[in-house]
């Protein structure tokens, strides 16, 4: 990282994060929020954190209440302000050899380890430990705090926080998701939808082919025209993703006990990811009008056959122009210059962007230590993102040198 200009003669130039940051992210680990259990008791956590300082809140909860997002503003809410997104939810730790218990943080060696720390309660900490500066700072426009769950399997808990935040009296300017990204900017990210395909055949015996309908076979023939249907997008690209096109991917075929017998079920998951400007639309029916085609030949074997499709996870890419203002003077706020990069991997990002939210992902930590046992992040990381907190509260101040936007 280049050295930056510092914003304020306040500031200190430490790497070490403040002890009420440790404290928090220490709380915020503490918190198996696996997305596969509610995750009232953190965002009751967050909540009476936030009205400690004097913050009333919003709960957007799930359908069966078991979940909620949270929604709070500090500052003049009659103004375009910046919204700062983080999920609660974090991946599950089974399977993996953790050196030290996962939802313990534990500090060695100038790292925090604990599962989340990267992705994205180091985050979420750091926004909570600067909740005091944007008291006292955000006096000319507002931050809206914006928690979800359930990011983790397919942003499925952020729809209904996106539209509450995309509906508020003034909506803000700028939002800033700050999944790991080792504090870089980012502006741009690949979409995706992925389905489950359950394929209902009709089974018998294996000398009698002809009087049942065989699902495995059923599936290779959707697989061999979603290979068709990926080969045909590789022609529309954009440089600034690897690869440059949209991808169609099977990830998981299932089908079929025995030799001797027909197997009358088989179960297939893909996914796109699609590139900006893709027609996402037209390949959905693409797809769709070869699974029909498919299901219609397994019926006129077996009246009973059938494919359903179940929906899995999908999210918009997110498209921010790399001209965006606000993207290099959030860059000159991490102290790294450089130009707004793009992101191998989905966030909520591009919700925000679908609402018409101009938004940008930087954040603390490394995706790649993300999901993994010892997932971890530097005390320096957790340093540089708790200035940039304060730096992004000066800049809502009555008198800032640098507006974000
Ligand atoms: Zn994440």
């Amino acid at each position: 990282m280049a050295a930056g200009a510092l914003r304020t003669g306040t500031e200190t130039s430490s790497v070490e994060p403040s002890a009420g940051l440790l404290r928090l992210l220490t709380d915020l680990i503490g918190f198996q929020s696996v997305s596969a259990v509610s995750n009232l008791p953190v965002i009751d956590y967050i909540a009476a954190y936030l009205a400690q300082h004097g913050i009333d809140s919003r709960r957007i909860p799930n359908a069966a209440g078991d979940k909620a997002s949270l929604l709070a503003t500090i500052g003049p809410a009659d103004r375009p302000g910046l919204a700062l997104s983080a999920h609660t939810d974090v991946v599950p730790v089974e399977g993996q050899d953790w050196s030290s218990p996962p939802f313990t943080a534990t500090i060695r060696d100038g790292r925090l380890y604990g599962r989340g720390s990267s992705d994205m309660k180091g985050f979420l900490a750091t926004v909570l430990a600067a909740v005091p500066d944007f008291v006292r700072h955000a006096t000319a426009r507002p931050v809206h705090l914006c928690f979800s769950y359930d990011e983790e399997i397919g942003c499925a808990g952020a729809p209904d926080l996106v539209a509450a935040t995309a509906t508020l009296p003034v909506p803000p300017a700028l939002c800033l998701v700050g999944e790991p990204s080792s504090l870089k900017v980012a502006r741009a990210h690949k979409g995706k939808f992925a389905n489950r395909l359950v394929i209902t055949g009709k089974g018998g015996h294996s000398a009698l082919p002809h009087r049942a309908a065989n699902a495995v076979a059923a599936a290779a023939k959707i697989v061999v025209g979603l290979e068709a249907i990926g080969a045909s997008l590789t022609a529309i690209t954009d440089a600034a993703f690897e690869p440059p096109y949209t991808t169609v991917h099977v990830g998981s075929l299932r089908g079929g006990g025995a030799l001797n017998l027909v197997p009358d079920r088989a179960v297939l998951e893909y996914e796109v990811r699609t590139i900006p400007g893709a027609d996402a639309a037209g390949i959905r029916a693409r797809i769709d009008a070869l699974v029909a085609e498919v299901r219609a030949g397994l019926k006129a074997q077996a009246a009973e056959a059938d494919i359903t499709v179940e929906p899995i996870s999908a999210y918009p890419g997110l498209d921010t122009p790399a001209g965006l203002p606000a993207a290099a003077k959030l860059a000159r706020l991490t102290d790294c210059n450089e130009a707004p990069i793009t992101l191998a991997y989905g966030t909520e990002a591009g919700l925000y962007d679908e609402a018409g939210i101009a938004t940008l992902v930087c954040g603390p930590g490394d995706i790649a230590r993300a999901h993994k046992a010892d997932e971890w992040i530097g005390l320096d990381e957790l340093a540089s993102a708790e200035r940039l907190m304060r730096r992004l509260a000066l800049t809502l101040s009555d008198a800032p040198t640098d507006p974000l936007f």
